[in-house]
């Protein structure tokens, strides 16, 4: 199916997935092997996109690949090979909540434990030890019951996010294939969030969960990173020549 496709695409997630979680998370680097390995992916022509929670041009930064596709921020936003970014609009009361709520986390001393993204306050406690998980979690707890309709919580590993309403990963995959209606799609991800992706993918679209444990997903198959990973990445060249 896969030589066949007239296109391939490949939408990948970023942290967890190609690259380790790091308590610091500028650290976070490709497994080994994994940039000569998309370089060579994306030259045999197959499409590759990312979907991320990180901002865009952050992510871009990172990247061994030029001129490539993002949607950053959780869909939020989203970066074209030509580089131009564009920005899903937020609405005004969206926007203060989220502003008072940053103020409010680096008000009670856990600035480090903050992400401010566009559309997005995420807390992450991954480095906290256990009574600064507890306090954090309270935290996220008692914000979520004052957020106005356009905005919502949502747990991932590591933490609590609360973001604009109306895209994720799952409309990121969905314009993707929109706009690639031929193409044979697969999308990589680690995370609660990525469920999202996998739910939008179309119908003969793959589904790969990339984890060290396996856990309840939507996902079709299951990779133990880096090993699988690599594997996976050299299976779809060595299919797609
Ligand atoms: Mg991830």
């Amino acid at each position: 199916m896969l030589a066949a496709a007239p296109e391939r695409l490949l939408a990948l997630d970023y942290d967890g997935t190609l690259a380790p979680f790091t308590a610091h998370r500028n650290d976070a680097a490709l497994y080994p092997g994994i940039a000569q390995l998309l370089i060579d992916v994306q030259r045999q022509g197959t499409h590759i996109a990312f979907v991320t929670g990180r901002p865009a041009q952050e992510l871009a930064e990172r990247l061994p690949l030029s001129a490539v596709e993002i949607f950053g921020a959780h869909g939020q936003e989203h970066l074209a090979t030509t580089g131009t970014l564009t920005r899903a609009p937020l609405p005004q009361e969206a926007r203060k909540w989220l502003d008072e709520a940053a103020g409010l986390i680096t008000g009670t001393g856990f600035e480090r434990a903050l992400e401010r993204k566009y559309g997005t306050v995420a807390i992450h406690w991954r480095r906290e030890d256990q009574d600064g998980r507890a306090r954090l979690t309270a935290l996220a707890a008692d914000l979520a019951r004052t957020l106005p309709a356009d905005l919502h919580g949502l747990a991932f590993d590591g933490g609590y996010e609360f973001r604009a309403r109306g895209r994720d990963k799952g409309t990121a995959i969905a314009e993707l294939s929109a706009r690639h209606p031929r193409a044979l799609m697969a999308y990589l991800g680690d995370d609660l969030t990525d469920e999202d992706a996998f739910a939008a993918l179309p119908q003969d679209g793959l589904a790969v969960l990339v984890r060290a444990e396996p856990r309840p997903s939507r996902a079709h198959l299951w990779l133990r990173p880096p090993d699988e990973l690599r594997s996976f990445l050299g299976t779809w060249m060595g299919v797609a020549r």
